[in-house]
């Protein structure tokens, strides 16, 4: 799932992974400092520069990109761990993890996260008031570049009141989930109950 800064995304995914079964949110590791509200291993893993730049030397990511000149990544270990436990996972990253993951062919789903308009955001990411009046034309500068990507997506939720919104995920994941080709399991199952005496008349 991508989404601009201040779209809400973090509320929207957390709200999901509460409400859907077997679904779990990835945590990133950032070189970013935390926020004050932030805690480290439950926000992000914080780490420093220098130690995010050897895991990248040890192929530790399944991506990272640069956002706003700080790191951010996904662990390929906790996200292989995750899956095999038979989870799905949300990772929450930008356009630049996204195209990643996409080139690397894992199997996955892409959402876009809108929010209603410019203005909107901008409202948002100022009432949110943890960042510098530069900080925030920053973000709204790379949000603008990000929504020219949202075509690469294969979902869009426009992000207008939370609810309705995890809603729609919550859809979308049902969707993706009840695809013929991942309930090839159940399917066959299912089918041979029909032929356990004999083939059908
Ligand atoms: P923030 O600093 O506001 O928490 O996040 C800034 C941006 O970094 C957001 O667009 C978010 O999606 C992105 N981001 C967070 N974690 C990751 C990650 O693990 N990989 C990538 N590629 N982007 C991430």
């Amino acid at each position: 799932m991508s989404a601009p800064s201040g779209t809400g995304k973090t509320t929207l995914v957390e709200r999901l992974v509460q409400t859907t079964p077997a679904l779990r949110m990835s945590r990133s590791y950032t070189s970013r400092a935390a926020r004050a509200s932030e805690r480290d291993g439950v926000d992000y893993h914080f780490i420093p520069r220098d130690e995010f730049q050897a895991r990248i030397a040890a192929l530790a990511f399944l991506e990272w990109a640069d956002v706003f000149g700080n790191l951010y990544g996904t662990s390929a270990t906790d996200t292989e761990a995750i899956l095999a436990g038979g989870e799905d996972l949300v990772l929450v990253i930008d356009v630049q993890g996204a195209r990643q993951v996409r080139a690397r062919g894992i199997e996955n789903t892409a959402i876009f996260v809108l929010p209603p308009s410019a203005a909107i955001l901008e409202r948002r990411l100022r009432g949110r008031s943890q960042d510098s009046d530069e900080q925030i034309r920053r973000r709204l500068s790379v949000a603008c570049r990000e929504v020219a990507d949202v075509a690469e997506y294969d979902y869009v939720v426009v992000n207008d009141e939370v609810e309705p919104s995890v809603g729609r995920l919550r859809a979308i994941i049902e969707a993706e989930r009840a695809r013929a080709s991942r309930m090839r399991d159940v399917t066959s199952d299912i089918v041979r109950t029909f032929r356990k005496e004999s083939p059908c008349p």
